[in-house]
């Protein structure tokens, strides 16, 4: 293929290995790795790739989950990674925002706020690129707290159309019109291709304290959440759930981590609760022991919905909630599901599928995990008997999707994005989609990846 001038490219095989590999095992090919270092220069390779009509995958820290991130097999689409946009980092102190260029990894802008006291709020297992997470919208286990990278951008450039868009501001009240950027955020690069973003900042967290807690029923973690909620309101910053099976396999998987429950026994579910605050006055009462006082109160309500806490450091608890994905991976064949719901609903639609599933799929192992806070469900199931065929594994996924779309008035894609292994239901989806992609007409055309920049 012809390469646009002066961008740097990779297209030696051999160089271009790690970009044609997704995390999930997906694999494709591609005519070449694009390497563009600045906005101008990406709405460089853009203008070349439609001119040409080239198709292309967008790619930054390729740790996304739904296979959108890595090129097809056809062996066309070229690799547009924005890894190497790095020329900009600005840090306003006075409004707690930055301006980042969207190839820089999240642990490393938090390395450099970190001497300012500061942190972009989004936390997951994983070590993204700020321009992924805004195109997938990253969730993350601290979304109770803090939301989601949505409510903490500002501004955006983009590149669409061949064009360079700012969109949004460091102001942080602006109602002198629509809010563009929007439609650039969690739309996995459809309408344009990321290339900085501005921040907002949150002062970095001094104190926590961590429990792991066995609920007594699944409809008591419910309880729970509403009496942490009301007793220690925005002291609350997570809420996460995990499952028996989950945990088996990441502690097995993760010799190094210590399996903190008595006798080793794992429960059916465990509850890791967190609270925290930037600052502690001298007055305060330790997060510590408000977390002891408000998890004995709840022992005390009727139908107590706690059978037994277990305190700990905060590292090594939320060591096991970060080594879920990988554990539950390293199990066996997976389909994962990343499904959102109102929090009434997790536990209803877990309920069900743990009948359903072991009725109707009973090689499936449920090895599930999720932000019960907001709603967040990982529905990851393991195949036990062998490896899962192509038609098996379709059926699954639609008969799962129908269930919780149809069946629990959820979302099929809450926080990983969309890719090739959920488009099809954008198509079908009654709660997500009331335009068709096809209304809008942007839907990337046959061939084509999922971007639509250029
Ligand atoms: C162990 C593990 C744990 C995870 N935990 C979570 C979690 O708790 N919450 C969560 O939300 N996600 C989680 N993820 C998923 C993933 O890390 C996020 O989706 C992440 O935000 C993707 O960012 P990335 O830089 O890796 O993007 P990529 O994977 O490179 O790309 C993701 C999508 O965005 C598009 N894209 C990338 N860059 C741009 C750009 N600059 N402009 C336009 N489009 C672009 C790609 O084409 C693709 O569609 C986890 C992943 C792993 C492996």
């Amino acid at each position: 293929m012809i390469l646009p001038e002066g961008i740097r490219a990779i297209t030696e095989p051999r160089d271009m290995a790690a970009y044609l590999q997704g995390v999930r095992g997906e694999t494709g090919r591609s005519p070449a790795v694009l390497l563009p270092e600045t906005t101008e220069q990406v709405a460089q390779c853009l203008r070349h790739l439609q001119s040409t009509e080239t198709p292309y995958v967008a790619q930054s820290g390729n740790t996304g989950l739904v296979g959108a991130s890595v090129p097809d097999d056809t062996g066309d689409q070229v690799v547009l990674s924005l890894s190497r946009l790095r020329d900009t980092f600005e840090v306003d102190l006075a409004n707690r925002s930055m301006r980042v260029s969207a190839g820089f990894r999240l642990s490393e802008v938090n390395d450099r706020l970190a001497e300012h006291g500061l942190f972009f709020p989004i936390d997951l297992g994983s070590d993204p690129m700020i321009g992924g997470m805004v195109a997938t919208n990253t969730g993350g286990a601290r979304f109770l707290r803090y939301g989601d990278v949505r409510r903490n951008t500002l501004g955006l450039t983009v590149v669409a159309e061949g064009e360079v868009l700012r969109l949004g501001s460091p102001v942080r009240k602006d109602n002198t019109g629509p809010d563009w950027k929007q439609i650039h955020i969690g739309s996995c690069g459809w309408f344009g291709t990321i290339t900085e973003a501005i921040l907002n900042l949150e002062p970095l967290v001094t104190e926590q304290a961590t429990a792991l807690v066995v609920p007594s029923s699944d409809t008591a973690m419910l309880t729970l959440l509403r009496h942490l909620e009301t007793r220690v309101g925005p002291l609350l910053s997570a809420f996460e759930f995990m499952s028996r099976a989950a945990m088996a396999h990441s502690f097995h998987h993760a010799a190094s981590l210590k399996n903190p429950f008595a006798r080793g026994e794992i429960p059916e579910t465990a509850l890791l609760i967190e609270l925290s605050r930037p600052t502690k006055a001298p007055w305060d009462t330790p997060l510590e022991e408000i977390l002891e006082a408000v998890l004995a109160e709840a022992w005390e309500l009727v139908d107590a919905p706690i059978e037994d806490a277990l305190f700990g450091r905060p590292e090594e608890i939320w060591a096991l909630r970060h080594a879920l994905s990988e554990g539950v991976k390293s199990a066996g064949p997976l389909i994962a599901f990343d499904l959102g719901f109102t929090r009434d609903k997790v536990i209803a639609f877990r309920t069900e599928m743990a009948r359903k599933i072991a009725a109707d799929f009973p090689m499936m192992e449920i090895c599930d995990f999720g932000h019960l806070g907001d709603g967040g469900l990982h529905f990851n199931l393991v195949k036990t008997d062998g490896p899962v065929e192509a038609g098996f594994e379709q059926a699954l996924r639609d008969y799962v999707v129908e269930q919780a779309v149809t069946g629990f008035g959820g979302s099929f894609s809450a926080e990983h994005g969309i890719g090739p292994k959920n488009i099809k239901y954008l198509e079908t989806s009654p709660v997500h989609l009331p335009l068709s992609t096809r209304d809008y007409g942007n839907r990337p055309p046959s061939g084509h990846a999922f971007n639509m920049g250029g």
